[in-house]
């Protein structure tokens, strides 16, 4: 009997921590610029509630314009900063056009950018902070668009929604100077010179989703305070897409398992801005940036495979796909 007891509370212990499969799942797809692989320039993500709701995480250089047949509905487009790794400057010419490690991205979206291309293709809002949205306004009216429902500010503090989705917006520490090709070429003229011009500060977000999931999407950062006191303080994020591209410009595999070991600490990470082919037909290159980042992260990492959809379930656990 005692047998029995002690096989049955064990079978119970085993249900308390089994992902609960008819739970609702947030579904998480990459669009890189190759399919299967996780490449240098890979950023955007597809986050889609379980009600449904899409959101488009920094679109930069790997999404084919607002045509690209992986985006389906968009119901929001989030952008951290302007850079054109991010706003999309330039874009592949067909589907895994070129190689992972070396992209085709010869068709050129300036100055309209890609994220804009797509915020109008789909009649979907943009979502930025800083004093990004001025600038995005003029633009979307500039090319015919209603930028009063088209362009939206969250700053620092503040949050929206979309459908069932908290967007709140958080700082990142970088830079985020418009790069002149953005700009009517009579206003880039002003810009010779190697000055960019000034669009506030740059900034990641936190996505709430309606199952519970709560994501800290890094943008480019490096370690910042605010991913204690205010990701994992205030927000308690269990997911976290984290930038871990390094050198020259943002945290690198060391600062960015500092960060999720220390500061946010969520259930899993979704590592993100390698700039390296990190992949060789889908399997992690033991040698390359993302594995370092693996290694020294203490919760499971994930490597955002584009096309392959991940689902995570309230706690920040991936359940499928990963
Ligand atoms: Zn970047």
């Amino acid at each position: 009997m005692r047998k029995l007891i002690a096989v049955a509370s064990l079978a119970l212990a085993a249900c308390a921590t089994a992902p609960d499969p008819i739970a609702p799942k947030v579904k998480i797809t990459p669009l890189g610029s190759h399919d299967g692989e996780f490449c240098p320039f890979d950023r955007a993500l597809v986050f889609e509630d379980p009600d449904g709701t899409r959101i488009l995480y920094d679109a930069g250089r790997t999404v084919r314009g607002p045509n690209d047949p992986r985006l389906g509905r968009i119901d929001a487009v989030l952008v951290s900063h302007v850079h054109g790794d991010h706003l999309g400057d330039i874009i592949q010419p067909s589907a895994n056009a070129g190689t992972c490690p070396k992209g085709d991205f010869s068709v050129n979206v300036t100055p309209n950018s890609n994220s804009v291309n797509i915020v109008l293709g789909k009649q979907a809002p943009l979502i930025v902070g800083g004093e990004m949205h001025s600038f995005f306004q003029a633009k979307v009216r500039s090319l015919g668009g209603d930028p009063s429902r088209l362009v939206r500010l969250v700053r620092f503090g503040a949050q929206t929604t979309v459908g069932k989705v908290i967007v709140a917006s958080v700082p990142a520490v970088h830079s985020n100077g418009l790069p002149p090709a953005f700009l009517p070429p009579e206003q880039a003229k002003m810009f010779e010179g190697g000055l960019t011009a000034y669009v506030g500060p740059p900034g990641g977000f936190v996505l709430r989703f309606s199952n519970g999931l709560t994501a800290y999407l890094s943008g480019d950062t490096g370690i910042t305070a605010e991913q204690d006191l205010v990701v994992r303080g205030h927000y308690k994020a269990n997911l976290v897409v984290m930038n871990i591209g390094g050198f020259p410009f943002t945290t690198g595999p060391a600062e960015a398992a500092y960060v999720v070991n220390d500061l946010v600490r969520p259930a899993s990470v979704i590592a993100s801005h390698a700039n390296e082919p990190a992949t060789v037909g889908g399997t992690l290159t033991p040698t390359s940036r993302t594995a370092a980042f693996r290694q020294a992260a203490k919760m499971p990492v994930h490597v955002p495979l584009s096309g392959k959809t991940m689902e995570f379930d309230g706690s920040g656990r991936c359940t499928a796909g990963c």
